[in-house]
C-alpha cells in the first residue's frame, strides 16, 4: 500500500482529497472551489474564494490575519501594492528576496518587483521575467487563449469526422463487393472474348482462304 493512501481534507467542507485536488492556495477542492465566489483581495490583489459569505470586504486570509495583527498596511517598497502591513516591505516580498535575491526588473509592468527564477519556473511563462502579479495574468490570459483554442479545435475536429464519415458512406456505395465482383468477372469475360477474338479471328481467316 503506497502513497495513494494519504489523503489532505479540504479546508471548507473537510472531505478528504489528494493534495493534487485541492488548491494550492486555500486546499479548497473542485466542489469548494466552485460554490464559493472568486474575488481579488483588495491589498495583495490576488484572487481567492470568499468562504464567508458575510464578509463586506474582499481580503484574502493572509492579509486579513496580518491586518488583524499591525493594522493598516503601507505600499510595499518593492512591489508598491498595499501590503506592508508590518515594516517597509510587504511578507511575499521579503520571503521572496529571502529565497531569490533582490528583486529585478518585470518584463511587462516594468516595476522592479520580479525575482530571478528558476529555469523551470520561466518557462511556464515563455521564458519571460515576470512579477508575481504579471505571471498570474499571463497565465490566465493563456489558459484562456488555450480553451479558445481548444473549443475552435474541438468544432473542426467534429465537423472533420462528419466530413470523413460521410466520405466513408460515399465510398460503401459505390465500392460495394457484391457489386465490385461482378464487374471484375465482367472485365475479365470481355478480355478473355477480346483474347479469344484475336486468337480465332487469324484462323478463321486462315482457314476462310483456305476454304
Ligand atoms: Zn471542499
Ligand atoms: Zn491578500
Ligand atoms: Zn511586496
Ligand atoms: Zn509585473
Amino acid at each position: 500500500m503506497a502513497s495513494i493512501d494519504v489523503l489532505y481534507s479540504c479546508s471548507s467542507c473537510h472531505r478528504k482529497y489528494a493534495l493534487e485536488e485541492l488548491s494550492s492556495a486555500q486546499q479548497l477542492c473542485k466542489d469548494c472551489r466552485r460554490k464559493y465566489p472568486s474575488v481579488q483581495c483588495k491589498f495583495c490583489q490576488l484572487d481567492f474564494h470568499q468562504l464567508d459569505s458575510t464578509a463586506h470586504e474582499s481580503v484574502c486570509e493572509q492579509c486579513s490575519k496580518e491586518h488583524r495583527q499591525y493594522g493598516k498596511p503601507k505600499n510595499c517598497s518593492i512591489c508598491n501594492l498595499l501590503t506592508a502591513f508590518k515594516g517597509d516591505t510587504c511578507t511575499r516580498c521579503t520571503h521572496s528576496r529571502k529565497k531569490y535575491g533582490p528583486p529585478i526588473k518585470c518584463d511587462t509592468c516594468k516595476l522592479c518587483c520580479a525575482f530571478v527564477k528558476s529555469d523551470e519556473s520561466k518557462k511556464k511563462v515563455d521564458g519571460k521575467t515576470l512579477c508575481l502579479l504579471c505571471t498570474l495574468n499571463y497565465k490566465k490570459t493563456m489558459f484562456k487563449k488555450r480553451q479558445r483554442e481548444l473549443e475552435k479545435s474541438g468544432i473542426s475536429n467534429k465537423k472533420q469526422k462528419i466530413e470523413r464519415s460521410e466520405d466513408e458512406h460515399r465510398k460503401v456505395e459505390v465500392v460495394d463487393p457484391f457489386n465490385n465482383e461482378i464487374m471484375q468477372q465482367l472485365e475479365k469475360a470481355q478480355y478473355e472474348i477480346v483474347a479469344l477474338q484475336k486468337q480465332t479471328s487469324p484462323r478463321l481467316r486462315k482457314a476462310g482462304r483456305g476454304q
